[in-house]
């Protein structure tokens, strides 16, 4: 289905959804609000999957009518989208500082690059990571040398906890597993702090900047971190394309992620060379469509920083001021609530059901949240403990691009309405 085809809701929804997903701020947003006394459809879930940039899709309009296999095909169309892949990998590399000699591998999302990354770790390896990540950063390290560490009550003590770790990991190569933003609260980590510490302790660390790279400028050399994961559905961008970001040693000497054709150098009857660099782990036909989505959202929001920035400033700034109108309404948060965070935020209602919260806003005011546990079970379920909830859930609602103030507004009031008044 092309993006640009209204999505089909039942008639008796009143929700119109937009024919076209709203252009980076700066541009016009053509996203129809109220509209002949039907309500447009306001996402507020960038958190989960954020709309595709106008840029985006003209980008990907351009190339469809190429498409074709990359590196090993002599025709044009062929030669086309091998430069528009090895392209998007240099747009990939400029966007997140990375080091010259870093490798930039394309893969599917977040989880598939810290996958790829936990099974190219060396022998013996020590992983600390701290208990309030998303699942994706949490569980796919395995073995009797991850530590999981408590997640702390400041930033200060996040430092601290994560060098105390460190300090007690056995000799050997060192991961430290660290997070940008929280997809639960958008609360932002201290990450050159920890990467400081880290390296001071001999470790290597990973950062998961799922949520951190769409807010905020992530520059790998400047943070001090060694590896770097994004999602491009989380970037403004479709199509099933992530990356993971960093230093070459360990992804070379790994095995293949995946193994296939283009992973290889040569295959004989009885061995097979592998390929270093990034095609040793990119086996398969890639998603060139993806990739370039993927890259050209990055271009677009690095040429953006300062619109993004003011814009989800306004938004999340009228966001918390309604939100702390509701009655009965909590917070959750990792480090107080006066602590810097992008537009991310997580909450629960005294007596009211997240799940029949999130239900009503949908179905009655075309408002997109998110209610449970956010694949950090965790992280939410300490974070209720803390905030003296017994919800068991909560709702998230998260401001990115496509979000206006009547986007915010309209949240604010229905939830207000429906806290006060009942579905
Ligand atoms: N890390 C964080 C902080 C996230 O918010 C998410 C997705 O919600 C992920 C990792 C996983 O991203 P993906 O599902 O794109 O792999």
């Amino acid at each position: 289905m092309s993006v640009s085809t209204p999505i089909q809701v039942p008639e008796q929804s009143g929700v119109d959804f937009p024919a076209r997903i709203p252009a980076v701020v700066g541009r016009e947003l053509r996203v129809p609000l109220v509209t002949g006394g039907r309500v447009g459809y306001a996402n507020l879930d960038h958190a989960a999957s954020a709309p595709c940039l106008d840029a985006v899709q003209d980008a990907v309009n351009e190339l469809l009518p190429w498409y074709a296999s990359v590196h090993r095909g002599a025709g044009f169309a062929s030669q086309v989208c091998t430069r528009v892949y090895e392209g998007a990998r240099a747009r990939l590399r400029a966007f997140v500082g990375a080091r010259e000699t870093d490798s930039v591998i394309f893969t599917r999302n977040t989880t598939d690059s810290l996958n790829l990354l936990a099974r190219a770790l060396l022998r013996k390896t020590s992983v600390v990571v701290f208990d309030t990540e998303h699942h994706a950063a949490l569980l796919p390290w395995g073995g009797p040398r991850v530590r999981r560490i408590e997640a702390p009550e400041s930033p200060a003590a996040a430092v601290r906890a994560l060098d105390a770790a460190l300090a007690e990991c056995p000799e050997g190569p060192r991961l430290a597993v660290i997070t940008g933003a929280s997809n639960v609260t958008g609360e932002l980590w201290p990450v050159a702090e920890l990467a400081r510490v880290a390296r001071s302790r001999g470790a290597r660390t990973v950062l998961d900047a799922a949520q951190l790279a769409p807010h905020r400028p992530v520059r790998i050399a400047d943070l001090g971190v060694d590896y770097v994961a994004v999602s491009g559905h989380k970037l403004y961008a479709p199509f099933g394309a992530g990356a993971l970001v960093g230093r070459a040693d360990w992804l070379n000497a790994a095995d293949p992620y995946l193994a296939g054709g283009g992973a290889t150098r040569a295959v004989q009857e009885s061995s097979v060379g592998w390929n270093l660099g990034p095609e040793r782990h990119e086996a398969g036909s890639p998603n060139t469509v993806g990739v370039h989505a993927l890259a050209t959202a990055c271009a677009e929001l690095a040429a953006n920083w300062k619109a993004v920035g003011d814009h989800e400033e306004v938004l999340l700034r009228r966001l918390r001021a309604g939100l702390s109108r509701i009655p009965g309404l909590r917070e959750l948060s990792l480090f107080g609530a006066e602590h810097d965070r992008v537009g991310v935020v997580s909450f629960t209602v005294d007596g009211q059901d997240p799940g029949l919260l999130a239900a009503a806003l949908a179905a009655e005011h075309g408002i997109g949240v998110r209610d449970g546990l956010f694949c950090a079970h965790l992280a939410v379920r300490r974070l209720l403990h803390e905030a003296g909830s017994d919800s068991g859930r909560a709702v998230r609602v998260s401001v990115g691009l496509g979000s206006t103030v009547e986007h915010v507004d309209r949240f604010v009031s229905a939830l207000h309405a429906l806290v006060t008044e009942g579905p």
